[in-house]
């Protein structure tokens, strides 16, 4: 899978900035929950800034590898809130 410049469309040759996409009230409050795992997960699930080798541009993007961390993201989210929606039913069937 290659990195496609959003300008120019050129697929190589971009030089990786060191500045990761900026995080919403929501990373952290995953990271919280989730501890440590959680934290890394969705630190390499961000978006990696680059510059294109072609036009010069720099742009957001996420790498193959940040893909999957995405995908692995949304299963810890969705294994959180079922097991929060579980844990709301057993207390209420409980009284
Ligand atoms: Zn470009």
């Amino acid at each position: 899978m290659a990195i496609i410049c959003p300008e120019c469309g050129a697929t190589d040759q971009h030089t990786k900035l060191r500045h990761k996409q900026l995080l919403s009230l929501g990373h952290y409050i995953f990271g919280f929950v989730t501890g440590l795992i959680g934290i890394l997960i969705w630190y390499f699930s961000l978006k990696s800034k680059f510059q294109c080798g072609k036009c010069s541009q720099p742009f957001f993007t996420r790498t193959p590898t940040a893909k999957v961390f995405l995908v692995l993201f949304h299963i810890v989210v969705s294994a959180l809130l079922i097991a929060a929606g579980i844990a709301v039913y057993l207390l209420v069937l409980s009284r």
